[in-house]
């Protein structure tokens, strides 16, 4: 009776428990397929092992057909790396749990922004088998935080920075320039008379002008500079990690002419005529440009831009469409290299240049050549030198006449020397900038101007420098190789003070290395330069060229140079530069010094000179 009654007990309980399973399962799906969030399984590979229909409606694709393949495939592509890198530290372990953003692809294509809680899931024995947890869209609060985001600062109009985040790169700016001691530079920019525009042709005119005005300032700077609009038709542009000094100066000048040249460009804006009609209207403007240099956080944000507004407000004084440093002495730097830069158009003009050679000798102390050096006879100054002009030359372009002025000298020089006995055998070294090599038709210029004077291709010699080979090496190497087939020397200046890589030394057709002064200087007190100076005779060695010291003042470097196996050499020891008619008469005095066999001829002539 008992059992009985105990049996139908239990048989009701065990029915009643079922049915609150079944209940409570019923409750957990509806739950679990009603929320909005997307709940998962993965085991330890990644694989989804459950997913609810909400991961339908967040990414488009069926449960069923998701269901066996590994998540990560349903992540954005440049996402993949970071959730990996969050994935495996859950299942190794390392980590309970873990809370990212991440994009999701959508099955029709583009993403959705998902915030991802995962956590490890274990079995009894507790190792893991997988991950577990939810996954949210937060699209649409990604796209509005990105639109407060940009509304607080950016311009609306032209999608600049506004002043808000300018200032705050302006700060990072300071910051950075203090710790790597670099220079930076600080740019109010505003548009002439954008006034007079916005007042007969209205502001949206105007808007449009200040939409391609922004667009050509970016255009003008690299993608690190920042531009901004500070509101109205003033423009901020902020420059960083530039060069010491007046190379800052040179450098900054450099981007606001060409911001200059661009802002001044026709602006075709479509006007409304007569209310109705609407015309394309050919627009002219110019800039004011006001700049001041920073290099460390000496001065306030506020400071700085007190500044640049007065220089730019003296720049609009001196008759608008000008530019201005803040800074007196430079202000003084850039007036005075637009004076040289006048001058020197003048010179090309006016043929103010000469050439000088210093004598090349070899171990006796006979000539074997020279190195031809510009130099500027200027009607007022005397002679200028090249280390005043040739890097003003050089970014303005003008090296090209003058490289060009200088190579016909020295081949008509080479051709008069080839003409008479005891110079017959000279060979003439001239030096080379990059920007004559850069250009398209160097090869055939040279070859034209040796044909010219019938010279020998062997008898010139060019000189390049390093630095010469940082940008676009095939090319000038091809170069090179061209000329050198016809017999035309090189030679590689400065060597020593560049970064060659040996490797490339090895597929230059060079014939000589030119042993830089600052080593030969030193060589008799410095280990290192002792150590170089040997090292470039031993390296000339191995590469099978030949190598010439330049900078040579003292018999003992001659000497030292000499005991390394350098043979070569140029320097005051024997000779400074010297106009033609001199160069000639020490010419002469060598000869006779030989004849006679009187040691003393070089310390002589230098007086005299
Ligand atoms: P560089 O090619 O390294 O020329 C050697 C410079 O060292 C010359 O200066 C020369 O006068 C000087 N020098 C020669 N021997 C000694 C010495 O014993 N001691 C000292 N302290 N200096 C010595 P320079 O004539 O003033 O020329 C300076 C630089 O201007 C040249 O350096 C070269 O880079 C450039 N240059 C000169 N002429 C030309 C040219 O026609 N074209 C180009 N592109 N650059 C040129
Ligand atoms: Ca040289
Ligand atoms: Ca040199």
């Amino acid at each position: 009776m008992l059992t009985l009654w105990l049996g139908r007990h239990f048989q009701r309980q065990d029915i009643l428990s079922r049915a609150s399973l079944i209940q409570s399962e019923r409750r957990f799906r509806s739950v679990v397929d009603h929320v909005k969030e997307v709940i998962f399984q993965t085991d330890a590979q990644g694989k989804w092992i459950f997913l609810n229909p909400a991961w339908t409606e967040v990414t488009g694709f069926a449960v069923a057909d998701s269901l066996g393949t590994v998540f990560l495939d349903y992540v954005h592509p440049d996402d993949r790396e970071r959730n990996r890198a969050l994935f495996e530290p859950l299942i190794q372990r390392n980590k309970d749990f873990c809370r990212h953003e991440i994009r999701y692809l959508h099955k029709s294509g583009g993403f959705r922004w998902v915030e991802v809680f995962a956590r490890l899931t274990q079995d009894e024995s507790g190792s893991a088998i997988g991950t577990s947890g939810t996954l949210s869209d937060i699209t649409e609060r990604k796209a509005t935080a990105e639109e407060i985001y940009s509304l607080a600062f950016y311009d609306p109009l032209t999608n600049l920075p506004n002043r808000r985040l300018m200032q705050d790169r302006l700060m990072q700016r300071l910051i950075v320039s203090a710790r790597d001691n670099r220079h930076g530079a600080l740019m109010l920019i505003d548009i002439d008379n954008f006034k007079v525009l916005n007042d007969t042709l209205g502001h949206d005119v105007g808007d449009q002008l200040l939409v391609e005005a922004a667009r050509r300032l970016r255009s003008c700077v690299r993608e690190s500079d920042t531009v901004a609009r500070l509101g109205g038709d003033e423009f901020v542009v902020i420059l960083d990690d530039l060069d010491e000094g007046d190379w800052a100066v040179t450098q900054t000048e450099a981007v606001a002419e060409k911001i200059q040249a661009q802002i001044a460009l026709p602006y075709i804006l479509n006007v409304i005529a007569n209310d109705i009609e609407q015309i394309q209207h050919s627009y002219h403007c110019t800039s004011s440009i006001g700049i001041t240099l920073f290099h460390d956080q000496s001065n306030s944000i506020k400071e700085l831009m007190r500044r640049a507004d007065t220089a730019m407000y003296q720049a609009k004084a001196a008759g608008r469409n000008t530019l201005r440093f803040f800074d007196p002495e430079m202000q003084a730097v850039v007036t005075a290299r637009a004076v040289l830069e006048t001058d020197l158009r003048k010179a090309i003009a006016n043929s103010q240049f000469v050439l000088h050679y210093q004598p090349q000798v070899d171990f006796q102390g006979q000539v074997i050549g020279a190195e031809a050096l510009i130099r500027w006879q200027h009607p007022q100054r005397g002679l200028v030198s090249p280390a005043e002009f040739i890097p003003l030359a050089e970014d303005t372009g003008l090296i090209l006449p003058i490289g060009h002025w200088v190579l016909t000298t020295a081949c008509a020089q080479l051709a008069i020397w080839a003409t008479q006995a005891e110079t017959a055998h000279f060979t003439l070294a001239v030096n080379v900038s990059a920007r004559q090599i850069k250009l398209p038709n160097f090869v055939e210029e040279v070859l034209a101007v040796l044909d010219n004077f019938g010279i020998a291709p062997g008898k010139l010699k060019l000189e390049l420098t390093e630095s010469l080979l940082l940008e676009n090496a095939e090319v000038i190497i091809g170069k090179m190789a061209a000329l050198k087939a016809r017999g035309v020397g090189f030679s590689l200046d400065d060597f020593g003070t560049g970064y060659s890589s040996l490797s490339y030394l090895k597929r230059l057709p060079l014939d000589q290395l030119k042993i830089d002064q600052s080593f030969v200087c030193d060589v008799l007190t410095d280990t290192n330069d002792a150590a170089i100076a040997r090292t470039i005779v031993a390296l000339g060695k191995t590469l099978g060229l030949a190598v010439i010291a330049e900078g040579v003042e003292a018999e003992a470097q001659r000497d030292f140079l000499a005991n390394n196996g350098c043979y070569a050499y140029q320097g005051y020891l024997f000779c400074r530069p010297l106009p033609l008619d001199g160069f000639e008469a020490f010419l002469k005095q060598v000869e006779r010094a030989h004849e006679t066999n009187a040691q003393q001829y070089r310390l002589d002539f230098s007086r005299v000179y």
